[in-house]
């Protein structure tokens, strides 16, 4: 599988699925039953290439990482950056 030659992603890295704002990575797509499902995408009219194709590209189309291809592998590299400090320095004083 991997990338899509022809409309509308012409071998592009990047497929954006258009209905649940998710941005796929088709040379680490995930091909399970239950996986990214490009096909599906394509067919059912829902995909779109990114310009210029890249990630950020995607997130500032507002699209988010699919868990499955781009979810995973960002997850082992990123350190636990995501809880800005300990919750119980929120709130009133
Ligand atoms: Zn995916």
């Amino acid at each position: 599988m991997g990338r899509r030659e022809g409309y509308p992603l012409y071998l592009k890295k990047y497929c954006g699925d258009t209905l649940k704002n998710q941005v796929h990575d088709l040379d680490r797509e995930d091909k399970e039953f239950q996986g990214c499902r490009i096909d599906e995408i394509i067919a059912s009219g829902r995909a779109r290439p990114f310009i210029p194709d890249a990630l950020e590209q995607a997130h500032n189309d507002g699209f988010a990482d699919c868990p499955k291809c781009i979810g995973e592998t960002r997850r082992r590299s990123l350190r636990r950056d995501c809880d800005g400090g300990p919750p119980s320095s929120r709130g009133g004083s």
